[in-house]
């Protein structure tokens, strides 16, 4: 069986053409069975001795994290998703509140860095708004921020930026760098970048269960007052046991063939959209990342076409407006973003769809 066909296979038969994952994937039998087990063992047994019969497979779930990250010694907690995860790491945040990340930060990102008191630098982008490696040592030393932020994959495209080479740029300055893999965990490999604190989503690339993610951290980088308050809040354990399942599954699949096939869906995707006249393709053919965005022919609203491709052609896609990158982003757009079962059937659905919805 190919990767395509074994993921298909571990889970409920789709109602739709799901080009979403970027949004939410479609979880597995196995991760939505873990949450319902663990509820229906809260009920027998009572929810306090159910967390204590759920710590082993939360501590599988821990040591997901730190293998798919290369952070052995990281310490990791659950959070209830990307942005509690910088939210936690800002507010806890001890230096001065000088922050810099790319111009196309994501905007609920921002608002946090504002709401937490920090002032933002830009880091220098090329053409195509990907980190300028040329500037970035300069761009650090002439006007060094704090601390660092870096999106290695936004939510509104599928330009890959080099994590790597800013986590050496910072390393060289000797600042911290805090990486947002809401869009890179499960999709791209996250290994040994040499971040202080790395965070993700689990609905996501993960294909975990919703309203739960992770956060990463150096020991020593959060102070121990917010990691007590962490460790006894208030939480989701059947989530999380649920979300370790699916780190399971991820890491039985093989991260390399899972990105590996990721970027093939993603060349496959924009190959397939070039046909549709009036649209344009944002990335490059073989940009490495399995999400894709097309601007619409002018006078077509992308909300209105997602609307219709749902409920004409049961194909769900994502509305990207301009609040995701609100400092770079002039024009609304769609993105397309199927997970490694995608077939060449759901792409020619795709295009025919989009074709007959926005008239052309
Ligand atoms: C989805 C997303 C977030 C926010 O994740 P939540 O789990 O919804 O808080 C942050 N950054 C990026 C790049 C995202 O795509």
């Amino acid at each position: 069986m190919t990767l395509a066909d074994t993921w298909r296979a571990a889970r409920p038969p789709t109602a739709c053409v799901h080009l979403d994952s970027a949004a939410c994937s479609r979880q597995s039998f196995a991760a939505i069975e873990a949450a319902a087990q663990h509820a229906r063992h809260e009920a027998e047994v009572g929810g306090y001795v159910a967390a204590e019969a759920a710590v082993p497979a939360l501590d599988a779930g821990r040591a997901a994290v730190r293998a798919l990250t290369g952070m052995a010694d990281a310490e990791v907690v659950f959070t209830t998703g990307s942005n509690h995860a910088l939210d936690v790491l800002l507010a806890d945040w001890q230096g001065p509140r000088v922050i810099a990340c790319l111009a196309s930060e994501y905007g609920p990102n921002l608002a946090i860095m504002a709401r937490r008191g920090f002032e933002i630098r830009e880091l220098p982008v090329d053409g195509f708004g990907r980190l300028d490696l040329d500037a970035v040592g300069a761009a650090l030393t002439n006007d060094p921020p704090a601390l660092v932020h870096f999106t290695m994959l936004g939510s509104h495209s599928g330009v890959v930026q080099p994590v790597r080479d800013i986590a050496g740029a910072c390393h060289a300055q000797g600042l911290p760098l805090i990486v947002d893999a809401a869009q890179g965990f499960a999709h791209l490999d996250c290994a040994g970048i040499g971040a202080d604190a790395l965070y993700s989503s689990s609905r996501k690339w993960a294909a975990g269960p919703r309203g739960v993610g992770v956060l990463a951290t150096r020991p020593g980088f959060l102070s121990e007052d917010t990691r007590l308050r962490l460790d006894h809040a208030e939480s989701n354990v059947g989530l999380h046991v649920s979300l370790s399942v699916a780190l399971g599954e991820h890491v039985a699949a093989g991260p390399e063939a899972v990105q590996a096939r990721l970027r093939d869906v993603g060349a496959a995707t924009r190959q397939a959209l070039a046909q549709v006249p009036g649209w344009q393709v944002l990335e490059d053919v073989d940009e490495p990342s399995a999400i894709t965005t097309v601007l619409p022919p002018d006078g077509v609203d992308p909300l209105r076409v997602r609307s219709a491709l749902i409920d004409e052609h049961a194909i769900v896609t994502t509305f990207v407006d301009l609040w995701r990158a609100p400092n770079v982003l002039t024009r609304p757009a769609l993105r397309i973003s199927p997970h490694v079962d995608v077939a060449d059937d759901d792409l020619e659905a795709l295009t025919a769809a989009l074709a007959a919805v926005s008239g052309v």
